[in-house]
């Protein structure tokens, strides 16, 4: 995935994420990248080098995401060294002895919650990697379960 600083017509900046350059390309082109603020789908990049970000193919099974509470300070987590699994397995019993499973339905609860028509509150589900990416757009919150080992079982 590409991540594009943009800016519309306007002069409002936003970042959109694209599969490819040339899916950036495409999707300006037909006018389906739109400016959140204002609707308009007249885009462009703003002049910096695109942050690359390396996204794992989901085979099979959807990606396992959590929506925090916008209170929540969470757990932040360095990126550079790997926390132990223990650390991992007790933030994500954490994670669901106190979110609700809304199941395939993460999407659009993170969702209305973000938008305010659900009570604010921590849910967990399944998403696609479409979906995530869709909400990270769309600026809604949320953060991906850690993968345990006894997942692979
Ligand atoms: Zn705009």
């Amino acid at each position: 995935m590409i991540k594009y600083a943009l800016q519309c017509a306007n002069g409002h900046a936003f970042d959109g994420w694209f599969r490819s350059s040339d899916a950036y390309d495409r999707q300006v082109r037909r006018h389906l990248v739109t400016c959140p603020n204002c609707g308009v789908t007249e885009v462009e990049k703003q002049p910096m080098a695109p942050a690359l970000v390396k996204t794992r193919r989901a085979t099979g099974t959807p990606a396992q995401a959590a929506h925090r509470d916008t209170g929540e300070t969470g757990a932040t987590q360095a990126e550079s060294a790997r926390p132990p699994v223990e650390v991992l397995r007790a933030f994500r019993r954490h994670v669901l002895d106190n979110s609700e499973d809304v199941g395939p339905r993460f999407a659009d609860e993170a969702r209305k919650i973000h938008h305010g028509e659900a009570d604010a509150r921590a849910i967990r589900g399944e998403a696609s990697q479409e979906e995530a990416i869709k909400l990270h757009e769309e600026g809604v919150e949320f953060g991906i379960l850690p993968v345990l080992p006894e997942d692979h079982n």
